[in-house]
């Protein structure tokens, strides 16, 4: 079988533990700044889970019922064994679907979660698609690229504007939360070992089992020089831009806009 190139991305990330840079740690940072009741049973939507690291550490240590979405069957049957070997299955529900389709009824979640995946609507459309589905007074929990400094030299400058024109300062961000009817809850930066230890090197690991399964095909080949080029840029360019993870709670009678 022909695999096409998204076929070929699908394959070589679902054996990751994470599809992009995080840790444990960092979600576990999250959830603290975000003061969640410890005794509600709180509705919970983790978008673009991927294989679901973070869905697994939420599942974890929330008491909640928690909907895993991602657009990609693939991920969600890896998670859900993860899941299951972790004894989580029965507080996560998989759930097959577009971002900007949710399958959700509105106003019925007390959190949004989504770590490294809503660049892909945009954060702004993403946040404004998103709201509807919080309740009143609800959180939203989102990690995102972000510049670290007010200037950067023009080859990580292009490279980012033409992948994604909206990535922005910290402040810029947080003023589109604003815009968008959050109260800002909390903002930390993710640090080296998060975007090194636990995607790049364990992405690495896998390049040359990957191009061996895949032998002679120009696109495997092509997908893994992607990948070095985006390590290579962070690597280079690392004290310019990480992801940032933004904590915000929407403002009463805000989800009808
Ligand atoms: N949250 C995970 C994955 C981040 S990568 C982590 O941090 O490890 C982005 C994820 O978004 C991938 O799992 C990808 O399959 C998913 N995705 C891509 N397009 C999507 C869409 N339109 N709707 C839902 N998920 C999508």
């Amino acid at each position: 079988m022909v695999m096409t190139e998204l076929e070929l991305l699908v394959d070589f990330h679902r054996e990751g533990e994470r599809q992009g840079p995080g840790s444990s740690k960092d979600t576990l940072r999250a959830l603290d700044l975000l003061k969640l009741p410890k005794d509600k049973n709180l509705a919970v939507a983790d978008i673009g889970c991927g294989t679901g690291a973070q869905t697994l550490c939420l599942a974890e240590n929330l008491e909640a019922h928690l909907w895993a979405i991602d657009l990609f069957p693939e991920f969600l049957e890896e998670l859900e064994k993860r899941a299951d070997a972790q004894g989580l299955g029965e507080k996560i529900k998989v759930q097959q679907a577009s971002m900007d389709q949710l399958p959700l009824n509105p106003a019925s979640l007390d959190l949004i979660w989504s770590e490294g995946a809503v660049y892909l609507m945009g954060f702004r459309e993403g946040i404004q698609y998103w709201k509807k589905y919080l309740k009143p007074g609800g959180l939203l929990a989102l990690s995102e690229i972000t510049w670290t400094t007010a200037e950067r030299p023009a080859e990580i400058e292009n490279h980012w504007q033409s992948a994604y024109s909206q990535i922005a300062t910290a402040a810029e961000k947080i003023k589109v939360l604003e815009d968008c009817g959050f109260s800002p809850q909390g903002f930390f930066l993710l640090g080296e070992e998060s975007w090194e230890k636990n995607y790049y090197q364990a992405s690495e690991a896998r390049f040359a089992a990957f191009l061996a399964k895949h032998q002679q095909l120009p696109a495997a080949q092509q997908l893994i020089e992607n990948e070095r080029e985006e390590i290579r840029l962070y690597r280079k360019y690392k004290d310019y831009f990480s992801y940032g993870f933004y904590l915000a709670k929407m403002e009463p009678e805000k989800n009808r806009g």
